[in-house]
């Protein structure tokens, strides 16, 4: 008999700026079956992104219930916003045996690794620190107090890549995403070998 396919949850993290977005992009066009959970936040949107898509964007009262009603698998402030994943949407893709990705900042990582320590946790690093930072300047998408804090925390964060099972450094986005397919994979086999 063949066992049922068992959902695998994929966390990737890394700082802001190392271009998590584009990566992911690429990613979903060379494996669509791959599922993303769509985070909640209180950040406002920014230019292209779609509510329900980027982000369900929601107000800080708004987000301060769902997490009273416990909808939060888990949820963090960072760069002083609220950001929060939906346990219902990651429980009911992996039941349904998808995998899911959750792009989440590693303190809200930490805390799903104790939840499900049987996810692939990622993290993605730039080439080199000189580059994030000019990333980070040339995307103009923050006010610069915003894109300041950003800064700082984006480097306090690269530090941090080292809690992180697997590391990926991010000098082709094509290259990084193929290789987190094969992590992937890698994954689902080691999965069925322990069965
Ligand atoms: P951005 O505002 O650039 O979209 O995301 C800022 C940071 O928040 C990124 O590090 C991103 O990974 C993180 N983030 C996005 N969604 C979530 C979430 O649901 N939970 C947590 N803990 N972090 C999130």
């Amino acid at each position: 008999m063949t066992q049922p396919r068992i959902g695998l949850l994929i966390v990737i993290s890394g700082p802001s700026g190392v271009g998590k977005d584009t990566v992911l992009r690429r990613l979903f066009e060379l494996a669509p079956h791959l599922k993303y959970s769509v985070s909640y936040t209180t950040r406002p949107p920014r230019p292209g992104e779609v509510d329900g898509h980027s982000y369900t964007f929601v107000s800080e009262p708004e987000f301060l219930r769902l997490i009273e009603q416990k909808e939060f698998l888990e949820w963090a402030r960072v760069y002083d916003q609220y950001y929060g994943t939906s346990r219902r949407r990651v429980e009911a893709a992996l039941n349904r045996g998808e995998d899911i990705i959750l792009k989440i900042d590693v303190q809200g990582a930490t805390f799903v690794r104790k939840r499900m320590p049987e996810g692939l946790f990622i993290f993605i690093t730039p080439p080199s620190t000189e580059e994030l930072l000019n990333r980070l300047t040339g995307r103009n998408t923050e006010s610069p107090q915003a894109l300041e804090i950003r800064q700082k925390e984006a480097l306090v964060e690269l530090g941090l890549a080292k809690d992180y099972e697997h590391v990926v450094c991010n000098r082709d986005v094509d290259e990084t995403a193929r290789e987190i397919l094969a992590m992937i994979a890698a994954e689902h086999d080691r999965h069925r070998a322990a069965v």
